[in-house]
């Protein structure tokens, strides 16, 4: 296991300063006092783990994160419950998959042990950070980039740095809860092929999906859904979150499209998966075609849509629109299957509720 010299900020903001920030937590903007990093090189692995000021990184030009891109990361959360202590959702989860996307861009894993007590490190030295109230949190992004100077691209780099910072959040749509969502076909641009490296949480993959976004906007919608490489045909995901499709009547039916190595496994899916079994709901994972889509919701079978993730837990879509036309699910609002699955999630992760599958991990 790596040990973490702790170097803590000399100048951190004031408590004034700091309740100014949380009163209005700008997500992605404002970022806590500290962060944790950790060094690996071919020939000392792991090393240099260290809790230090948040501040800038020098790199010099040549640096190949900013050339080929090899970038990897996180996307989790700290939740403060009601008793005051804070803890996590999950952790060993991500570190799984932060391991996964490691592996596909030829980066060395990080010890599962070493990602969560960096994770947990950061969060208890920045603990004043996590805010209270229903919704607020802590973000935190874990990431790794290739730090090896030189241009040359036959090898992967010779040198990493694993990062943890943490931003403040607020409910992703506002105290009033989520709204339906518009969303856009993207029948041009993909986001992942076969192959590729849809499956992992690659910086490039975003960076590949801004012209779609753009596009969707455009339309006047909000996110862009994705439809597979070949066929242009099978729904994948929207945005950065993983969809499901619910068939309503007394038994709720909840699909979501099945892991093709194409999509990205959502830890919100997966628990959600879990969930609606004990929810007397029916959960699979099976194709979704565009087409099915649409006449589903057209003979009233598919009564809901809603997508899911870390940041915005889960987000209900009201309207499609493609290149053909738009249409409706539903009645176009937030339905009530997708609003039970979301209060059963929010309550074990804000620790309202029974955790029968021990995903909260209590950090202080
Ligand atoms: C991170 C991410 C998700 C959601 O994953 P969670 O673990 O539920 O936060 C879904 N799709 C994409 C493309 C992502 O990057």
């Amino acid at each position: 296991m790596v040990q973490f010299e702790i170097c803590p900020n000399g100048e951190c903001l004031s408590d004034d300063q700091r309740a100014a920030a949380l009163a209005q937590p700008s997500f992605g903007r404002q970022f806590t006092d500290h962060m944790v990093t950790v060094r690996w090189t071919e020939e000392r692995g792991w090393h240099d783990g260290r809790l230090e000021p948040y501040g800038p990184f020098t790199l010099p030009p040549a640096t190949s994160v900013f050339h080929y891109g090899q970038a990897v990361f996180e996307g989790m959360k700290a939740y403060r419950h009601d008793s005051g202590s804070i803890a996590l959702f999950r952790p060993m989860a991500n570190a799984e998959r932060f391991n996964r996307s490691a592996r596909r861009l030829a980066m060395p894993e990080l010890p599962v042990d070493t990602f969560v007590r960096a994770v947990e490190l950061l969060v208890t030295q920045d603990r004043d950070w996590v805010p209270p109230g229903d919704g607020n949190s802590l973000y935190l992004r874990p990431f790794m980039i290739a730090t090896q100077p030189g241009l040359g691209f036959t090898h992967p780099s010779s040198s990493y740095l694993f990062c943890v910072i943490a931003s403040p959040a607020a409910p992703y749509f506002g105290p009033s809860g989520p709204r339906a969502l518009t969303v856009w076909l993207c029948d041009d641009y993909v986001r992942a092929a076969p192959g590729g490296t849809g499956d992992a949480k690659a910086a490039g993959n975003y960076a590949g999906a801004f012209l779609a976004t753009r596009q969707a906007t455009a339309q006047g919608c909000d996110q862009v859904v994705w439809l597979d490489a070949a066929e242009h045909r099978w729904v994948e995901e929207m945005g950065g979150m993983n969809l499901f499709f619910v068939y309503g009547g007394s038994r709720p039916r909840i699909v979501t499209p099945k892991l093709t190595g194409a999509l990205l496994p959502g830890i919100t899916r997966d628990s959600l998966l879990t969930l609606a079994g004990e929810l007397g709901m029916a959960a699979e994972e099976d194709r979704m075609s565009t087409s099915r889509w649409q006449s589903d919701c057209a003979s009233g079978a598919l009564t809901e849509t809603f997508a899911c993730g870390t940041a915005a837990v889960i987000s209900p879509v009201g309207t499609v629109r493609s290149t053909t036309g738009d249409w409706q699910i539903g009645d176009g609002q937030p339905g009530p299957v997708t609003h039970r699955l979301r209060t059963a999630l929010l309550d074990i992760q804000y620790g309202r509720g029974p955790d029968p599958h021990h995903w909260v991990h209590k950090v202080c």
